[in-house]
């Protein structure tokens, strides 16, 4: 008679979730008579989003389709085993550890019990509420553009109970039809966004780039990857493209006239005030968190894990709790970092369920470090483990389409 399934919930359907949640079911055969597996994925929109194309498809809409960069998930996971994966849309709104369950407002159909059904502890209109065995956090992070706190409205990440598309349609006719833009930040989104918009629109548009340091790229949370030789190859490429670049300035406020609908930029500390038709925020990184248990974050709200991605509980590592991307305390909230963190957490899990001891160990610092900013289609700055990348190297690595070619194997689980 074969086990009753393990159930295993993942929190988050983006890079780190579908990059944990395929790994698993390739990798812990969910029909094993021993030990079958049970994969409930939650996440707030059906599809995936490719996120990391945003400066191109935002200001370059016909360079890409948006089955490029949106993908349906359910779909990815047609080819296992009837009964082994459940795909839920909504949100998490609270862990509870104690009885492990987790608890979630439902956003799909209403009809949904079915699939997954032996875990679900209980239901009702607003929400369903699934046991777990073990968990996994991957909630990610956002930005205050997605949130629209500040300047305009712009989807750098999903915002899941909005639509995605027609929050990608907004924002690409806001920035086209914008004769002058401020952006806030001069790490590598507002380059690349920069360098998109100024080769897009030519002299037409006026651009002004923000930078709190000295030396764009260099700012606070590039850490490592951080190389000053790049920053100024950017800025020299920007400043060629038209782009007005101000650095070691701070965006102090941002105020939009309400009759105008222009944006006034104030600026630390010069006093500079900058009116333009947009201003976009690039900076900051908001963990997605409201919904995890205190006991689990550190003080700036991101899920402490110890070395092998088991989530930390005060002081105690948890076997049953891991976490993985953004989410994570872990330093460098990139794309690129994924990969490693999930075929760890995937290991570990793995053998806490075989019963073994021996985990594997995660090390961000080991990883080699690498930064690639294109500036525009075909150039662009950035080094590999510290050797500088020449313009047509940025465009083979990422500037030819933003890493679009890629976008299927992030969603599969199968990107290195
Ligand atoms: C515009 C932009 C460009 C970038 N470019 C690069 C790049 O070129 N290279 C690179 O290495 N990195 C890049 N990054 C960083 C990269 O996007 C992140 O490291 C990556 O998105 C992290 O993936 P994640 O799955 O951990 O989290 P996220 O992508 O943040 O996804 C989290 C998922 O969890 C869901 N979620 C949130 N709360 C809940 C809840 N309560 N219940 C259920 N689901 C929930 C969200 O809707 C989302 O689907 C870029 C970031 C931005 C903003």
């Amino acid at each position: 008679m074969p086990s009753k399934p393990i159930s295993i919930v993942v929190i988050g359907g983006s890079h780190a979730g579908l990059g944990v949640s395929h790994r698993l079911l390739r990798r812990i055969s969910p029909t094993s008579e021993a030990t079958p597996i049970r994969l409930t994925l939650i996440n707030p929109s059906n599809e995936y989003y490719f996120n990391i194309a945003a400066p191109r498809f935002l200001v370059k809409p016909g360079s890409l389709s948006s089955n490029q960069y949106l993908y349906p998930i359910a779909h990815s996971f047609q080819g296992y085993p009837d009964g082994s994966f459940n795909f839920v849309r909504g949100l998490v709104r609270r862990i509870d550890k104690n009885d492990k369950v987790v608890q979630v407002e439902r956003l799909g159909k209403k009809e949904q019990k079915g699939q997954g059904e032996e875990d679900i502890t209980s239901v009702d209109e607003e929400t369903i509420s699934y046991s777990y065995d073990y968990l996994v956090i991957a909630s990610g992070s956002t930005t205050p553009a997605t949130l629209g706190l500040t300047g305009l409205k712009i989807p750098f990440k999903a915002d899941g109970l909005e639509d995605t598309r027609s929050g990608i349609e907004n924002a690409s006719k806001e920035l086209a039809a914008a004769k002058s833009v401020v952006i806030g930040g001069g790490g590598p989104l507002g380059v690349e966004l920069a360098g998109e918009l100024a080769e897009a629109a030519g002299p037409k548009k006026r651009i002004n780039l923000v930078s709190r340091s000295e030396a764009l790229l260099t700012s606070p949370g590039m850490g490592a990857m951080e190389d000053v030789r790049v920053g100024n190859k950017a800025e020299s490429l920007l400043r060629a493209k038209g782009v007005e670049v101000l650095k070691s300035a701070m965006v102090e406020k941002v105020t939009q006239d309400p009759e105008t609908k222009k944006w006034i930029v104030e600026l630390m500390p010069t006093g500079q005030r900058i009116e333009a038709d947009a201003y976009v925020d690039t900076t900051g990184t908001i963990p997605n968190n409201v919904f995890i248990p205190k006991s689990y974050l550190n003080d700036d709200g991101w899920v402490n894990v110890d070395a092998h991605f088991r989530v930390v509980d005060g002081e105690t590592s948890r076997s049953d709790t891991y976490a993985v991307g953004d989410i994570t305390c872990h330093p460098y909230r990139l794309l690129s970092r994924i990969s490693g963190q999930a075929e760890a957490v995937v290991s570990n899990i793995e053998a806490s369920i075989g019963g073994q001891k021996r985990l594997v160990t995660y090390s961000a610092e080991a990883q080699r470090k690498m930064l690639v900013v294109p500036v525009g289609q075909s150039t662009g700055a950035g080094h590999f483990g510290g050797w500088p990348l020449i313009g047509c190297l940025v465009w083979y690595f990422k500037g030819r389409d933003f890493l679009a070619y890629k976008a299927l194997k992030f969603l599969m689980g199968e990107a290195h």
